[in-house]
């Protein structure tokens, strides 16, 4: 490739591709595709006008984007056991918009995950557009040491609220949802139901976490990007209602996105394929095992975790609370050895969101690299004694620990070199199937 011309960006580029390489990635909505999804997404489709749907569009040329498009939506539909998908939503944020948009008039009412209990900002944060347009109601969990929902809570909410859409997902979230309860108490009141699965629908299509359309969910959203491990994008799924699917294709086009962007969706129809695939199936299976290697380790090690633990591919811990080291602390001094995650509001958090008292982070970046549960529970180990270093020289009195290190920077420099060996063991592959 010449890429003399643009050095300013293409030495950026290289930049970044060393530091996804020697750092270890446990920010749980990140991933690394494959080649063919890079290619696909890189590739000439980005010169092309698709406004419209396969087989109705309104510029002409559509004989290979149809066919992309086509292939995209029929894949996505195999992987989710569902009737209808589109494939166009740019990201995660304008799919949820949309569907707000195709199902609701302005001031309707959505009930939703609290957002300081793993909800998305996208489900009624009030710096965000849909939280101006709509009413956003919320159930929370009825105890932060078990993470269980309280559906009590939210069959009173729903009932009181009649809200038109009951929406379950997060992002900040690691225990399993019960669908069927939701699908329940949305019956009574005459509520859509959309499941939100950004985070987990690699999960779900992989067979390793239980599908909400098999409980009867009416709609799923999702970005393509995280555990789905396909480019950055978004789609919309609906299990049968022709009628919600026809209104869902006029709110993205043209309600609120122009043409499609057909490089994304033919990467989109690379990732969907991947994930058919008896290896992606097995990628799952060890994104869980490698999460439940982690959660012993805090378990051993007495870090409390927000729901007690993890039935995903992520943990939210309050460092604050069994470390006295702040989230935002914790990010920068584990950014420091080379492990990046984010900081996280719990919930009851008595910190800012920008210094809160959690970190939050997950399994599927460093499990398409390889990692298996051994080598997570040493990531976790890493990661609580560089907590623990922190802490130690936070203390007025620090005293040496076992190690006999009290000097912060000296233990941390023996860890960087173990997690970049570690790093150095796992290259980034560029295959999968
Ligand atoms: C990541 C995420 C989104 C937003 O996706 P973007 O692609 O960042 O717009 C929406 N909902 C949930 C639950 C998410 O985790």
């Amino acid at each position: 490739m010449n890429t003399h011309l643009d050095n300013k960006v293409f030495d950026a580029i290289a930049g970044e591709a060393k530091r996804q390489a020697e750092g270890l990635e446990l920010i749980p909505s990140e991933n690394y595709v494959s080649k063919n999804v890079l290619l696909a997404n890189g590739s000439i489709l980005t010169n092309k006008y698709s406004e419209g749907y396969p087989g109705r569009r309104y510029y002409g040329g559509q004989e290979f984007t149809d066919k992309i498009e086509t292939l995209a939506i029929e894949r996505v539909c195999q992987l989710f056991n569902c009737k209808f998908a589109n494939v166009q939503p740019h990201s995660g944020a304008p799919a949820n918009l949309a569907v707000y948009s195709a199902l609701l008039e302005p001031g309707d009412t959505i009930l939703g995950m609290d957002l300081s209990h793993g909800g998305h900002l996208t489900h009624g944060h009030p710096m965000t557009l849909p939280a101006k347009i709509y009413k956003f109601v919320t159930y929370k969990m009825k105890d932060p040491e078990t993470g269980e929902i309280d559906y009590d809570n939210l069959r009173a909410m729903a009932l009181e609220h009649k809200p038109k859409i009951i929406l379950a997902g997060f992002s900040a979230y690691s225990r399993s949802l019960d669908y069927k309860k939701f699908v329940e108490i949305a019956k009574e009141v005459g509520a859509i139901t959309v499941a939100d699965m950004a985070h987990i629908a690699g999960l779900i299509a992989g067979k390793a976490l239980r599908n909400p359309f098999d409980d009867g969910f009416d709609v799923i959203t999702s970005t393509t990007h995280k555990t789905l491990r396909g480019p950055r994008g978004g789609i919309i799924l609906t299990r049968e209602s022709e009628e919600i699917a026809k209104k869902i294709d006029k709110a993205i086009f043209p309600g609120i996105q122009g043409g499609p962007h057909m490089h994304t969706i033919a990467a989109k129809a690379v990732a969907f394929g991947e994930a058919m695939t008896p290896a992606y199936q097995e990628y799952c299976q060890q994104v869980l095992k490698n999460a439940k290697a982690m959660e012993a380790v805090f378990h051993r090690e007495k870090i409390r975790m927000i729901g007690g633990g993890t039935d995903n591919h992520l943990i939210l811990a309050d460092v604050f609370g069994s470390l006295g080291v702040t989230g935002k602390e914790a990010q920068t001094v584990l950014d420091e050895v080379g492990i990046t995650l984010n900081m996280n509001s719990i919930a009851g958090d008595t910190r800012k969101p920008l210094d809160p008292s959690g970190i939050r982070f997950g399994t599927p970046a460093i499990t398409t690299r390889g990692f298996k549960e051994a080598d997570c529970a040493r990531v976790a180990e890493l990661l609580i004694e560089t907590l623990r270093n922190k802490a130690n020289s936070l203390k007025a009195n620090a005293r040496p620990d076992e190690d006999g290190f009290r000097d912060d920077e000296a233990k941390k420099k023996i860890i960087k070199a173990e997690i970049q060996a570690l790093a150095e063991q796992f290259p980034i592959p560029e295959s999968f199937v």
